[in-house]
């Protein structure tokens, strides 16, 4: 009990605090404290924001170690979602993306004003994306494939669908067509942009036309959906590939569940919205992991490349 109470109170307070203490005592309490106050001191050398927590499998991720992974869980495979850029940098082969009407920008053309204005909204997703709007576009080079390449942000506002994205897409997908271009559409995202009313809901229109006339000149068109991919996006461009690959676990629909069963006032079936239901019902063709992505596409358009137009690639 004695020798309990004294090494207490060596660790604790007391010993610290006096430095008048005999030399033998000194000596231990250096020895025993150390190792807790390094302990502490390695605690506070972590800055915050270096960890993440995976939300399948609860497994404490390091920041770095789940960048060099894609984003994809080292321990479950779950897939977080990535930027449109990190995305482009982990497929395209190095220096060979083109990137296309970068400064195009949306135009408050409603007047729109909610708890914020559309203006403003623009500006603050403009500042912490770095991007102008929710989709990247531009040809690039995949393995041996120089293709057209479009990929959209969900960082920005939802991924949503204004006259931006529409236009950037229509216009990738009408240089594809001009080129003799494979086309890859990444897909994520909430729906039409409703800030902008009607004039994003023609954007279904808009691409779908586009994309009839690449399809007319025999080039292929894979569309990959990743999650969320929903409403307007995925009833107009997004199901529209030759191939349809999707990201796992992704949820993909028009309407959200709970929207569908109040109106229908029917169960939903386990997993309903996800990939892998979709997959198994014959609405997607394919379930590919982000970390084998490049291999697959690059294997697809391999395939589809012998029933294209040949000749007229650009250099
Ligand atoms: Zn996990």
């Amino acid at each position: 009990m004695a020798t309990t109470t004294f090494t207490k109170k060596t660790l604790g307070i007391t010993a610290a605090e006096s430095p008048a203490k005999p030399t033998a005592s000194n000596n231990e309490t250096a020895f025993l404290k150390k190792p807790k106050l390094g302990t502490r001191s390695r605690k506070k050398d972590i800055p915050e924001g270096l960890w993440t927590k995976c939300p399948k499998c609860a497994t404490m991720l390091y920041d770095k170690e789940l960048d060099d992974n894609l984003k994809v869980c080292l321990h479950c495979g779950f897939h977080f979602s990535i930027g449109a850029r990190e995305r482009i940098n982990a497929l395209v082969e190095t220096c060979s993306f083109e990137e296309m009407d970068a400064e195009m920008t949306s135009v408050d053309i409603l007047k729109f004003t909610g708890v914020a204005s559309y203006t403003s909204k623009l500006e603050a997703y403009q500042n912490s994306t770095g991007s102008k709007d929710a989709v990247i576009s531009g040809i690039g080079q995949i393995g041996p494939h120089r293709l057209a390449l479009g990929v959209m942000d969900f960082n920005f506002l939802g991924g949503s669908m204004g006259s931006v994205v529409g236009e950037k897409l229509t216009r990738l997908i009408e240089t594809a067509t001009d080129r003799g271009l494979p086309l890859v559409i990444i897909s994520t995202s909430g729906g039409a942009r409703m800030y902008e009313g009607m004039f994003s809901l023609m954007q279904m229109a808009k691409t779908s036309g586009a994309l009839a006339y690449h399809a007319k000149n025999k080039l292929p068109y894979l569309s990959v959906l990743t999650h969320p991919t929903t409403a307007g996006v995925m009833a107009s461009y997004a199901s529209l590939g030759d191939l349809i690959l999707a990201e796992p676990g992704s949820m993909i629909g028009f309407a959200g569940p709970r929207v569908i069963k109040d109106t229908t006032q029917a169960e939903l079936p386990p997993g309903f919205q996800t990939a892998e239901f979709l997959l198994d019902h014959g609405l997607i063709d394919a379930i590919v992991p982000r970390k084998e992505m490049k291999d697959r596409l690059i294997f697809y358009l391999d395939f589809l490349k012998d029933g294209t137009r040949q000749g007229d690639m650009p250099a």
